[in-house]
């Protein structure tokens, strides 16, 4: 089939799947030129076999709450492609976790890990259980149910899973804790562990750190300073407090972060001693962003997001589809020069279109983010050879794994007028090396 084809033909057979389906569309229409190049694609329908995930496990996941209640929430894991490697992507907790969420984020891993250079397949998994607000014991409690039923599916040279929204260090050690009693081994079948078993250094800060060396490589194009740049940031979890850290250390201002209530506002930026402040709320106390703004009384927007502010680049580190159309035409009135996203598949398609057409600097997700997924694919590799390198070796590592993704963008992505694509540019490049592996293995 072709593969415009096949994407009319995936609308038909999951009409009610529409991330999954925004996914695949965004990919298939920036490759579709690369792939007619290859008559042998279509021969081996290809692209339809790239685009269903390999398989799917969903299951129930019954556990007791404090109060001796049993509470019944749905598990999934999707392995989507292992063509380059072991299925490894996150782990979501989130009460909006649903089968069409976790499938376009397996079919986006699969494209950005390709790019990380490392041998990784993709994949993703994940809950509708919602951790706000439950104790500790509840979320142990939870993870060790999910786990029960998941850890037959996976292993270090099998399936690799790590965190993602609602799932951090606690709630990874809470899992790898479980699996290891249930599989009787110790061969580090997670990444972003501990660093007291088989944890990395600068994987925690790594999609964050990532997406700024990403940013830094795009700036250096066009020979702009990051120092004194104003930066709007969504989100206050892992990918946004260390997004803003490197910022900071680069002498940025980071005007605004957010949660899924509203947005402070720091015009002048926020300070070091202030970003350490949002770092305990949301990991110790997991307390809300409106503190922060009660805290140092600045302006808090209640119920909205960031992108109204006036800013030089905007990095949104929190969810898909949070910056549409209308942010988007804002944030370009509003001078942005930059857009580098940590989230994945943060910008609507309309949002996209504009960034593209205004020709700014806009990095997709699956470029901008994979500094995550590499720094975890370091971790399998530290695990691998019962060995760890200092924080230094991995930092080092993660800038040039985001130079190398940078170049594999301008590679495939520069258009005739000198500019880059890097939508074009990180879908082409992630997707050849991919499409060769699956020819070489025949049709499986
Ligand atoms: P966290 O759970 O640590 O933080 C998520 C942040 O986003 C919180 O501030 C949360 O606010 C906010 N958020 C979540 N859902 C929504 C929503 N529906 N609307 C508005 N705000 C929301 O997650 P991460 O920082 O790990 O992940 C953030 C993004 O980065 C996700 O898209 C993830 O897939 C992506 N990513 C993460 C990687 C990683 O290594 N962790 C790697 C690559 C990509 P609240 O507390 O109110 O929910």
């Amino acid at each position: 089939m072709k593969a415009s084809e096949v994407l009319n033909d995936l609308k038909r057979r999951f009409p009610n799947e529409p991330e999954y389906l925004q996914a695949v569309e965004e990919v298939i229409t920036t490759i579709e030129e690369e792939y007619n190049k290859h008559p042998e694609f279509e021969r081996y329908n290809l692209i339809e076999r790239l685009c269903l995930p390999d398989r799917i496990f969903s299951f129930r996941i019954s556990w007791v709450d404090d109060k001796g209640k049993v509470q019944n929430n749905m598990g999934y894991r999707i392995q989507h492609n292992n063509a380059i490697g072991p299925y490894k992507g996150g782990i979501r907790f989130h009460s909006s976790v649903n089968q069409s969420i976790l499938k376009f984020l397996a079919f986006e891993q699969t494209f950005k890990n390709s790019l990380t250079t490392l041998p990784m397949g993709g994949g993703k998994g994940g809950s509708d259980f919602n951790p706000k607000g439950k104790s500790d014991m509840e979320v142990m409690r939870f993870c060790q149910a999910y786990v029960a039923e998941l850890w037959r599916h996976i292993g270090a040279e099998t399936d690799v899973p790590a965190g993602d929204i609602g799932v951090g260090g606690r709630e990874v050690g809470y899992m790898y804790g479980y699996y290891k009693k249930m599989a009787r081994e110790n061969t580090g079948t997670f990444t972003g562990k501990g660093l007291e078993f088989g944890g990395s250094l600068v994987r925690p800060e790594a999609t964050g750190y990532g997406n700024v060396y990403f940013l830094l490589n795009m700036l250096a194009t066009r020979g702009i300073d990051i120092k004194g740049k104003k930066v709007a940031i969504s989100g206050s979890g892992n990918v946004a407090t260390y997004t803003a850290k490197k910022l900071l250390s680069l002498g940025a201002k980071v005007v605004t972060m957010s949660d899924s209530n509203g947005t402070i506002y720091v015009p002048d930026g926020i300070t070091e001693e202030q970003l350490d402040y949002i770092f305990k709320l949301k990991n110790i106390y997991r307390g809300r962003i409106k503190e922060f703004a009660e805290e140092y009384d600045c302006e808090y927007f209640d119920g909205e997001r960031p992108w109204k502010v006036k800013c030089d680049i905007a990095m949104p580190s929190a969810t898909q589809n949070e910056l549409d159309g209308d942010d988007a035409k804002m944030l370009l009135e509003n001078g942005v020069i930059a857009v580098s996203e940590g989230a994945n598949m943060p910008s609507t398609p309309e949002a996209v279109r504009q960034f593209l057409e205004a020709k700014i600097l806009y990095a997709p997700g699956k470029a901008a983010n994979a500094g995550g997924v590499s720094v975890s694919g370091l971790e399998m590799a530290q695990n691998s050879q019962k060995f760890s390198w200092s924080a230094e070796e991995v930092d080092a590592k993660l800038q040039s794994i985001m130079k190398n993704i940078h170049e594999q963008c301008v590679k495939y992505g520069t258009e005739a007028d000198g500019t880059v694509n890097y939508v074009k540019g990180a879908n082409v490049a992630g997707f050849m090396k991919v499409a060769k592996a699956m020819m070489a293995q025949g049709i499986i």
